[in-house]
């Protein structure tokens, strides 16, 4: 086995961090940022709590970004960076506003629109202004990736866009900043979290440091996710659930995540499911598929655990998404019958074919089949 590691992000973890954000700037050198937010934060106050904190270093603020960012958010990030005359970007938000401004703090210095990278015409080159991520929820570990997940309404896509350009030179995760996170969007959120461990473990690129931080990350999410979705204010499962995150963000951000995310794309791009919950509707399918894949090695993984085997394991996921009230069947879904084909056909993704089971046509919708009915 060959593998290598690297990680490039500086991670500043804890409670109450984001109230330091003028040391943290100037521990970089940065003046005349851009704070990009979640429109969310501009209403409750959060963003010019935060303009505050970074005692004149943030000059102004974009937050006209939609959940599962479009091209023309980037394009209109971009625009005001090259008009402003911006020299960082600090990201405050969620997946959605995190790959918004990674993907802009490029195309800034570009005189492209965002379409020509994303459609695959252009590649970046290595060019960009800085960007501290400080995210809002505990999802996708976008803050230690290189990829920005874009949705393009004209080309009808979802899709991500990834350069060694897109990782951020600074996260700073402070749970406090996901108290206000309602129970939904910490069930879904928290789901994505657990795929991307149990995806960085199977998937067929695996390599032992990110199978560790796979195995810690998992371990959390099994303890502290109900506690989080059951009490928004529990501190304790909050801080539990931003360590699992970041940690599932260095273990899915080598080896790639697999065949949930794969579906989850079409079914967030033609559903409309909430990202995190479309990864959460077939995690418990391919937990049971790739049960025996590489010798059983999932079997270890979920004993690690306190399971029995991964069955057990794929068995408590499928709990742990009835206890939060998240979608199970294909009816639950809004899933037709008649459009299971199309719906297999769009879950060919890249991402499948790091699934260590080879899943084609057929195997995808035998896969969607078996989840007709409530188990
Ligand atoms: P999100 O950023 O879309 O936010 C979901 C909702 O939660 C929004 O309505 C937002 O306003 C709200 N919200 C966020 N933080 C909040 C808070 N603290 N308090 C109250 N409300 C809050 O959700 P997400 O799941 O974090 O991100 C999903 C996006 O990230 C998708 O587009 C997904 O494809 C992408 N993604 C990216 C990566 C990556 O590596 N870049 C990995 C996985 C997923």
């Amino acid at each position: 086995m060959e593998w290598t590691y690297s990680q490039p992000v500086k991670l500043i973890f804890g409670t109450g961090k984001v109230e330091s954000l003028d040391k943290i700037f100037a521990g970089f050198g940065l003046k005349n940022g851009l704070l990009v937010s979640d429109p969310v934060f501009v209403k409750n106050g959060l963003a010019s709590k935060v303009s505050d904190y970074s005692r004149g270093a943030l000059i102004e603020v974009f937050s006209d970004i939609t959940p599962n960012p479009t091209v023309t958010n980037v394009d209109d990030c971009a625009r005001l960076i090259r008009e402003k005359n911006i020299e960082f970007v600090a990201a405050l938000g969620g997946g959605s506003s995190l790959d918004c401004a990674k993907a802009a703090c490029s195309v800034c210095r570009t005189p492209y629109s965002v379409v020509e990278f994303h459609s695959g015409k252009r590649k970046f080159e290595k060019d960009f202004i800085p960007l501290i991520a400080i995210p809002t929820t505990s999802g996708t570990g976008s803050e230690v990736t290189p990829v920005a997940v874009l949705s393009d309404p004209e080309r009808g896509v979802k899709a991500p866009l990834v350069s060694d350009n897109f990782f951020p030179m600074c996260a700073i995760i402070d749970a406090a900043l996901t108290l206000t996170v309602p129970s939904a969007i910490t069930a879904s959120t928290g789901m994505d979290v657990l795929s991307h461990a149990l995806e960085g473990f199977w998937s067929k690129n695996h390599q032992p440091i990110c199978d560790a931080m796979a195995l810690h990350s998992a371990r959390l999410v099994f303890e502290y996710l109900l506690p989080a979705y059951l009490d928004a204010g529990n501190l304790e499962a909050r801080e539990k659930m931003s360590e699992a995150s970041v940690m599932a963000g260095l273990a899915f951000g080598l080896p790639k995540t697999a065949g949930s995310h794969a579906c989850s794309f079409p079914l967030t791009s033609v559903y409309h499911i909430p990202h995190g919950e479309a990864c959460a509707f077939t995690l418990d399918a391919f937990t049971r598929i790739n049960a025996e894949a590489e010798n059983g090695r999932l079997h270890g993984f979920a004993r690690m655990l306190g399971f029995t085997d991964a069955y057990g394991m794929a068995d408590s996921i499928l709990e742990m998404k009835r206890a939060m009230n998240m979608k199970i069947t294909l009816a639950d879904a809004g899933i037709p019958e008649e459009k299971l084909e199309e719906l297999a056909r769009l879950s060919q993704h890249p991402n499948m074919l790091n699934n260590p089971v080879a899943m084609d046509l057929e195997s995808i919708l035998k896969m969607y089949r078996s989840l007709k009915e409530k188990s």
